[in-house]
């Protein structure tokens, strides 16, 4: 059994447990959490991995997220990418390639894949011979300048999730409240490239419910007289730790609001307006922060990789898995498909997934043998 670390060790998230097994090399695109998490697993099994990334560390968004503690653990997860960083690098049978990217995929009649890479510094090529590969490369965040209506990039006071969290983790949220005098009037805009056919999102992102009511706590937490309102369509949090989240928000006095905004107006004196339907009539609100809760977009990555490997896409962009009951193979043989790259998802469902693609590569290698 294998434990998703967390600082809050007494209540760590368990996920599928794996056998010793098998020799040969698997091949990991990207380097993010998923990736990791798939190398460690493989790595306890005895089959080396090498993890191929594009940028000049290992992390991907995870890495980037601050803690949400407030006087406590507040279980957001993000921390485990520092262990399954330090587990990786020190496996004795893994290869860490950072500032590579992928450049050709070829098969061969056992199915073994032949993968060319390259050194973005240097421009080296390379081939590696693998005998399966693993897709790993997460999301983007959407761009809420998509939506102009609502203001991104032209308000003030209008950020995203990302630019909050940003603040949370060089330890700046004084910057949302400059004069030091007047308390914080925040609203989050759950939702926000998310649930929307409009632009070819009709999914849920996963992460974002639990995201902004742990970053409302922490705002609380160094701000107890901010006064916080939560907008949603549907709150999309479940299990036991995400109903006591929900439960300590609202006692301490977070509103939730069934409903998002859909225009933002600037008023006179820099505060935000927003138009509200209570009891069937429209009011005003009126706040002086507006944080959207940005959704998962596929990575900018896909398509070139999709069209390298042969690996399909869904009508989102993500990648397609082999049907809704194995959500971890393509439908090509010895492709697997690990992590967000196959659709949203927060960092405990990722580290299930990581263990079934992990679980179905030894099935499918004791198969061949
Ligand atoms: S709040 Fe998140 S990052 Fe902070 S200790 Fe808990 S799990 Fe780790
Ligand atoms: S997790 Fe919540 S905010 Fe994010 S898309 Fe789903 S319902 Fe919307």
């Amino acid at each position: 059994m294998l434990a998703l670390p967390c600082k809050n060790k007494d209540k760590e998230v368990l996920i599928s447990g794996m056998r010793d097994h098998t020799s040969g090399q698997v091949v990991i695109v990207g380097g993010g959490i998923a990736g990791l998490i798939t190398a460690r697993l493989l790595s306890e099994n005895g089959i080396p991995f090498a993890i191929i990334e594009r940028s000049a560390r290992l992390g991907g968004h995870t890495k980037d997220w601050a803690c949400m503690a407030t006087d406590k653990c507040n279980r957001c997860h993000s921390c485990a990418v520092f262990d399954y960083e330090d587990l990786v690098a020190s496996s004795p049978n893994g290869e860490i390639l950072l500032r590579h990217e992928l450049f050709s995929v070829t098969r061969s009649k056992s199915g073994l894949h032949s993968v060319g890479i390259r050194n973005l510094d240097s421009g080296a090529e390379r081939e590696l011979h693998s005998m399966a590969l693993v897709l790993a490369v997460g999301f983007e965040t959407f761009d809420p300048t998509e939506k102009g209506f609502w203001g991104y990039g032209t308000f003030e006071g209008v950020m995203t999730l990302s630019d909050l969290n940003s603040l949370m983790r060089l330890d700046e949220l004084n910057k949302l409240r400059p004069d030091n005098e007047k308390p914080l009037n925040l609203a989050f805009f759950q939702c926000v490239g998310s649930r929307d056919k409009a632009i070819g999102a009709n999914y849920c992102s996963q992460y974002c419910c639990a995201a902004a009511i742990r970053a409302a706590l922490r705002i609380l937490h160094k701000y107890p007289d901010s006064k916080i309102a939560i907008f949603y369509i549907d709150l999309q949090i479940s299990g036991k730790v995400a109903r006591t989240l929900v439960d300590q928000a609202q006692e301490m006095g977070v509103r939730f609001l069934q409903g998002v905004p859909g225009e933002i107006q600037p008023s006179e004196d820099g505060e935000l307006k927003v138009i509200v339907e209570r009891n069937g009539r429209n009011v005003v609100e009126r706040f002086n922060r507006i944080v959207l809760s940005t959704g998962q977009r596929p990575s900018s990555s896909a398509s070139a990789i999709s069209s390298m490997t042969e690996a399909p896409l869904n009508e989102f962009g993500f990648f397609q898995t082999r049907s809704q009951l194995d959500l971890v193979r393509s439908p090509l043989d010895r492709i697997y498909i690990a992590g967000s790259c196959s659709g949203p998802a927060n960092i405990p469902d990722v580290a299930m997934n990581a263990g079934k693609v992990v679980s179905a590569i030894i099935r499918d290698l004791e198969l061949a043998i």
